[in-house]
């Protein structure tokens, strides 16, 4: 096998070995039935099996309440911007969204579009430096829910302590940090991640959805944007992404194997350090774009004295197999993704590497 790199995408991102090693094998015979995971009827014995594993797992990971149902869905976090609000907006009624990035932007012009989609805060003047505090946001008097990005993959920031907005469920998009850390999850009434960045390959899209909020979803629309008939159909209303669902599963374990999240929690923060230190300490010549407070442990994303430096370390540490350091033309400079599969060596090499290009540039 060539050399595994040091991969810092933002998604689709690392995945662990242990676990591409066994989708391999299972690539060309999957529970020795001489057929692959990927010819397998998503009507089998062996495929629902693998289905029931990951809600399993994942509810033990996150330690899910009873009345919540977990789905396997298609069309990513983007088509959850506006499958949320057809079924719980159309009818005229409004929530609030709260701006923390581009994706809650997005989230936001899809509801829009649906019902009365009111903004209870934003730190977009400040190009999403920050996660607004509490006393900044202004919730209007009956939302159906409020709207929460909890990590904004291309600012690089995340709520460090989740809110909880006690009269109203919270609809999150936890497309780059679900799985990362533990949460209480009963201030909810949705959470959505697409897969590819912490919980598997791209194809499937979590969604963890309340009972009460599901009986609430409307029925007047077409059949794959119900979140009633998904639910109903055990996210086999139609053919699902089998591959990717069996992927995630693999991802689970691998997390259960890891310790859960707690651990996991700490091994994130611990990479997080080494590159957040190495910032702190270059006297200047590395700039975080995010407050401290606001710091993300999942995308970490900073700038150089000049655009050419930022092109000349993009381009050194490739060479190095320092993979996926290109910010998003948004921010600019570099973003590092240390999600769960990305190794605490990786965060190490790319520190170590930060201040012998300050040492050599600065
Ligand atoms: N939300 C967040 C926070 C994201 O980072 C992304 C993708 N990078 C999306 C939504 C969109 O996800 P998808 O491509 O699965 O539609």
């Amino acid at each position: 096998m060539t050399k595994r790199v040091y991969n810092f995408n933002a998604g689709p991102a690392a995945l662990p070995l242990p676990v591409l090693e066994e989708l391999q094998e299972n690539v060309l015979d999957f529970n020795g039935l001489g057929m692959s995971i990927l010819e397998i009827s998503h009507r089998s014995k062996d495929f629902e099996a693998v289905i029931q594993e990951a809600e399993t797992l994942l509810k033990d990971l996150l330690n899910v309440p009873e009345e919540y149902r977990v789905l396997f869905l298609q069309g990513g976090a983007s088509t959850q911007f506006s499958m949320v609000p057809m079924n719980y907006l159309s009818n005229g009624q409004s929530a609030d969204y709260i701006l923390t990035g581009s994706w809650s932007e997005k989230a936001h012009a899809e509801a829009s579009r649906i019902g009365s989609a009111h903004i209870a805060a934003s730190s977009k003047e400040s190009n999403y430096d920050h996660i607004p505090s509490l006393d900044e946001i202004k919730l209007s008097t009956s939302p159906e829910y409020v709207h929460i990005t909890s990590n904004n993959t291309i600012f690089g920031t995340q709520w460090e302590t989740l809110p909880t907005f006690s009269e109203f469920p919270i609809v999150a998009d936890m497309s780059s940090d679900i799985l990362s850390r533990p949460f209480d999850v009963r201030p909810y009434g949705i959470i959505y991640a697409g897969a590819q960045k912490n919980l598997g390959p791209a194809g499937v899209t979590i969604v963890i959805i309340r009972q009460d909020i599901l009986d609430k979803a409307k029925k007047d629309l077409p059949s794959m944007l119900r979140y009633d008939i998904l639910a109903k159909n055990n996210s086999l209303y139609n053919t699902p992404p089998v591959f990717s669902i069996y992927s995630v599963m693999l991802v689970l374990r691998w997390i259960k194997s890891m310790g859960g999240l707690s651990t996991i929690d700490n091994h994130n923060r611990e990479k997080a350090a080494l590159i957040y230190d190495t910032i702190d300490n270059s006297g200047g010549f590395y700039k975080g774009h995010a407050q401290k407070n606001s710091r993300s442990l999942m995308n970490i994303t900073f700038r150089l004295p000049s655009e050419d430096l930022e092109k000349k370390f993009a381009s050194e540490a490739t060479q190095q197999g320092l993979i996926g350091l290109k910010g998003h033309r948004s921010v600019g400079g570099m973003r590092a993704s240390t999600y769960n599969a990305v190794p605490k060596e990786a965060c190490q090499t790319l520190a170590d590497f930060m201040r012998e290009f300050q040492r050599i540039n600065g």
